[in-house]
């Protein structure tokens, strides 16, 4: 048993892995930046180290500052969370250079899948349908407008090293192709330091199905059923559910065996995530693979009751999985809500500020998950989820109804958030009826912004 874990990041997600280790009876250190002195999460760790300035990369993404902190506090091992340091393969190989566990898989494992490229030409060997598109890196736009050619539009140019629904364009006739490429390549460059670009054919509205993976040292993967994050602004999920409504159990086992074959081809440990398009038909493709903990993880542990944070620390204590997948049971229907500072009369742009009231929801299988308190002070540097709310029910219905009566007893007084955006989708007829695919917002925004004004 690990006796000291680090947690190498910051709000709810920090706050999660500091509850697991307690539980577990495994110390906790927490690391912060100047920003967050006064965060929650430098508050419940067992022991707490400034690592430095508020900007990232003085603070959660200093791998040095972050890995001497563990050395110095005895730890065992570094748990990286989301986003960060989570998918840094250079990060995953220092941790274990110096002698700690990286509580995810092998830096190799993070370096195949991070490059899509790469991730999709293992899938095509593996048999696992992938998008029709690139079999490697465009080189230039000539290469791209042959590619075109061959696959038809609409297409979809994409960052090979994406993340976060950044560096990428659609592009429905040719007289796009050029301003898609150019402007991909250019977000991508800015966000990624990488412009490497691929092309996929782009699957028009379709849904955004993901399955939950585990995966631990002695070849056990099993898959924890899926979850329709297919409500997302700009390529960016906003609320998630799981089981997804349109899957029945013949596509659902078809997709999940597909998604430990995708696991097995690259030899994957820990927790993961294997990201699908499912278009009108049944047909469905992989796009991604997330090789970490993801934000919409909770959905997931309310269907399943496994808790994902205990098992991926157990896995990377070399301990077997304690289950097959024959002992997974999945329970009725979970949905999960992100609440962000953000401000949808205005392209929803981040709202950093001071919270003067705040009253959580609770009542029976109403979950919340959040770094935030009455007083705080939302700093400028970081993600604008102030808050996840997660409701269980035995239907779909009843979760609506549970999601609604929440969403109306949160109050978060003082900054601007999406609140009655995801109040307005709770109340949609297409949502409840559960015909929605990822052209939802785009749909909807502009009644719900105008409705909320
Ligand atoms: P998920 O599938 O878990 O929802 P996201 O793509 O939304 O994954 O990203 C998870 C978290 O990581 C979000 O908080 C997001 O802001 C952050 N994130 C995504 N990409 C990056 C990046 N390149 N650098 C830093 N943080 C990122
Ligand atoms: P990221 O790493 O930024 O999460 P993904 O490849 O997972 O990038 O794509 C993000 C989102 O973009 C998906 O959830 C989906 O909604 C949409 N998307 C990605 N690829 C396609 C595609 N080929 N056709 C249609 N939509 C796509
Ligand atoms: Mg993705």
């Amino acid at each position: 048993m690990f006796k000291k874990i680090l947690i190498a990041n910051r709000g709810e997600i920090a706050l999660r892995i500091i509850r697991a280790c307690k539980e577990m009876g495994i110390g906790s250190v927490a690391v912060y930046s100047t920003a967050d002195k006064n965060a929650l999460h430098a508050q419940l760790a067992d022991e707490a180290i400034c690592i430095g300035g508020e900007r990232p990369h003085d603070s959660y993404l200093n791998m040095q500052a972050i890995i001497e902190a563990a050395l110095k506090t005895g730890c065992e091992a570094i748990h990286p969370g989301y986003g960060f340091l989570s998918e840094n393969s250079e990060f995953a190989k220092l941790v274990e250079a110096c002698g700690l566990k990286f509580i995810g898989p092998s830096g190799d494992i993070i370096d195949a899948m991070g490059n899509k490229v790469e991730a999709r030409e293992m899938m095509i060997k593996a048999q696992v349908p992938v998008v029709p598109g690139s079999r490697e890196i465009i080189k230039s736009f000539e290469e791209l407008e042959e590619l075109v050619e061959e696959i038809g539009y609409p297409v979809l140019i994409k960052a090979s090293a994406g993340g976060g629904g950044r560096g990428m364009r659609k592009a429905y006739h040719a007289s796009e192709l050029k301003e898609a490429y150019t402007t991909a390549k250019a977000e991508a460059k800015a966000a990624f330091g990488n412009d490497d670009m691929y092309c996929e054919k782009l699957i028009v509205n379709p849904k955004h199905v993901e399955f939950q993976i585990l995966a631990d040292h002695f070849g056990h993967v099993v898959y924890l059923g899926e979850r329709d994050c297919s409500i997302q602004r700009r390529n960016q999920k906003m609320l998630e559910e799981s089981p997804c409504k349109v899957l029945d159990e013949d596509l659902r086992q078809r997709m999940g065996e597909d998604a430990i074959k995708a696991a097995k081809c690259c030899g994957y440990t820990s927790a993961g995530t294997v990201e699908f398009v499912l278009d009108h038909e049944g047909h469905y493709y992989f796009i991604e693979m997330n090789t970490r903990i993801q934000v919409e993880h909770p959905v997931t542990e309310m269907v399943s009751g496994i808790d994902l944070i205990k098992e991926q620390i157990r896995i990377a204590q070399r301990l077997p999985l304690s289950f097959t997948q024959e002992d997974i049971k999945l329970n009725g229907y979970a949905i999960e809500c992100r609440i962000n500072a953000e401000d949808p009369q205005h392209d929803f742009a981040p709202q950093p500020g001071h919270i003067h009231t705040l009253h959580f929801p609770g009542g029976f299988n109403v979950r919340v998950d959040s770094h935030i308190y009455q007083d705080y002070d939302i700093p400028p540097y970081y993600d604008s989820m102030l808050a996840k709310l997660i409701v269980h029910a035995p239907t779909r219905l009843e979760a609506i109804k549970k999601m609604r009566s929440a969403l109306s007893e949160l109050v978060i007084d003082g900054v601007i958030t999406n609140q009655k955006v995801l109040f307005y989708i709770m109340h949609q007829v297409d949502y409840v009826r559960g015909h929605f695919d990822t052209s939802f917002m785009e749909q909807h925004l502009k009644e719900m912004v105008e409705e909320n004004g």
